[in-house]
């Protein structure tokens, strides 16, 4: 398994720098995207993050489908891609592409 590839011009880095884990096990990608992409256990984490679901996400992410679960509540999304995402220790950002 690997991960999809990121081109440097991605309207969002989410998918390749973190997931969410609920207190029940099931992995999600951001707040804006409710979509399970996982359940820990049993699969492991590496599972998860290289995957079909996490994966599918990614290519619907370079490709500005966003047709994996990512809506319109999510500012990427609503901008069609106009804005990207950064996340830094005191959150998550978004600016103009
Ligand atoms: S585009 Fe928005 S909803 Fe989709 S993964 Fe990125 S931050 Fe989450």
């Amino acid at each position: 398994m690997s991960v999809v590839e990121k081109p440097d011009d991605a309207a969002c880095h989410i998918p390749w720098l973190r997931m969410m884990i609920s207190t029940g096990g099931t992995v999600h990608v951001c707040c804006y995207n409710v979509r399970p992409l996982g359940h820990v256990p049993p699969q492991t984490f590496e599972e998860v993050w290289e995957g079909d679901e996490f994966n599918a996400l990614r290519k619907s992410i370079v490709d500005q489908t966003f047709d994996r679960g990512c809506t319109d509540s999510c500012p990427i999304v609503s901008s069609r891609g106009i804005l990207k995402s950064s996340i830094s220790s005191s959150g998550l950002h978004y600016e103009r592409r």
